[in-house]
C-alpha cells in the first residue's frame, strides 16, 4: 500500500522532508521498510503545501509516475519551503485506476488528504449517498471516494478530527477487510488514523525557535521545530513513536494527542 508523510512546524524545504532523509518518502517509494501490504510505491506520487501569506488553499503537485522519475519535482522540492506539507507515494490497489486524479493528496478548500489502505467502493458510495450536496469525487478510486465523504462531513460543519474519526469508524464497520490509514491537514493541524497499516510520529524542537511541542520534545536543529507524521520513520534517529492500530492522532504546533478509535 501507499506511504504518506506530513510536516507541521517551522518552514522547511520539500526536499528536506521527502528526498534527503535516508528513508524518506523517495526511498520508501522503492524500498519501504514497514509496509504491510504490497512491495513498492511506483504508481504515482503527490505533495501539497501551504503558502499562507499568498492564499489559504494549498498548492498541490501530483503525477501518475514514480517519484524517482521526476527530476523536475526534485529540483522544485529543493527550493519550495513550507511550514505544512503533506505528501504520498502510491501503490495502486488492484482494480483502481492509475491516473493523476487517483493520486493523493486530494484537496478541498484548505484541506489535503491521503489514504493508505483500501476499502470496498460501495462503502464510501453508501456513506455519501445519505446526504445531499455530495461533492463529486476526483476519480473512481476508493481513496478519492473516501476523501469526498470527509469533505462532505467538513462542509456540514464537523471539526476535522471528528470528521476523520467518524468516517474511518463508519467505513471500518461496514467493511471488515478495510484498511483506513488517513492523513489529513488543514494547514494548522494534522489528523491521522491507524486502521490496518503502520504510522509513526516524531516531535522536534529547534534551538532558536522556543517552540515546544508536548513532553516528548527533542532538539533537532537540522529540521526545525515541529511534528512529522509518517507511515514509517524517515531515518533511524531517536524520537520516533509508533502508534498502535485503530488510533487517532491530532497534532498542532503545541501538542500531539493520540487516542483510541472506537
Ligand atoms: N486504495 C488506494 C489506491 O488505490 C490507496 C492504495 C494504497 O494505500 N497503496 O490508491
Amino acid at each position: 500500500m501507499c506511504r504518506h508523510t506530513a510536516w507541521l512546524g517551522t518552514p522547511r524545504t520539500l526536499a528536506s522532508l521527502l528526498h534527503d532523509p535516508p528513508h524518506g518518502l523517495l526511498r520508501q517509494a522503492w524500498e519501504p521498510r514497514r509496509m504491510l501490504h504490497g512491495r513498492i510505491n511506483a504508481d504515482g506520487f503527490g505533495a501539497g503545501w501551504y503558502a499562507p501569506e499568498i492564499r489559504t488553499e494549498p498548492a498541490r503537485y501530483r503525477r501518475a509516475v514514480p517519484i524517482w522519475t521526476d527530476a523536475s519535482f526534485a529540483s522544485l522540492a529543493g527550493v519550495i519551503s513550507s511550514g505544512c506539507v503533506l505528501a504520498a507515494v502510491r501503490n495502486a490497489t488492484v482494480g483502481m485506476p492509475v491516473e493523476e486524479t487517483a493520486t493523493a493528496p486530494y484537496t478541498d478548500g484548505r484541506h489535503l488528504l491521503s489514504h493508505n489502505g483500501r476499502v470496498d467502493l460501495t462503502v464510501p458510495l453508501g456513506l455519501l449517498r445519505g446526504s445531499r450536496g455530495a461533492p463529486v469525487p476526483d476519480s473512481r478510486c476508493d481513496s478519492a471516494l473516501l476523501a469526498a465523504v470527509v469533505w462532505q462531513r467538513l462542509a456540514a460543519g464537523a471539526h476535522l478530527a471528528d470528521a476523520v474519526a467518524e468516517v474511518v469508524v463508519a467505513a471500518g464497520g461496514r467493511d471488515g477487510a478495510a484498511r483506513l490509514n488517513l492523513l489529513v491537514t488543514d494547514g494548522s493541524q494534522i489528523v491521522a488514523t491507524t486502521w490496518g497499516e503502520t504510522l509513526s510520529y516524531r516531535v522536534s524542537g529547534g534551538e532558536n525557535t522556543g517552540v515546544g511541542i508536548g513532553a516528548d520534545m527533542e532538539v533537532g536543529t537540522e529540521i526545525g521545530a515541529g511534528v512529522e507524521v509518517a507511515s514509517e520513520p524517515s531515518d533511524d534517529g531517536d524520537g520516533w513513536i509508533d502508534l498502535d492500530d485503530h488510533q487517532l492522532l491530532v497534532a498542532d504546533t503545541r501538542n500531539v494527542i493520540v487516542s483510541n478509535l472506537t
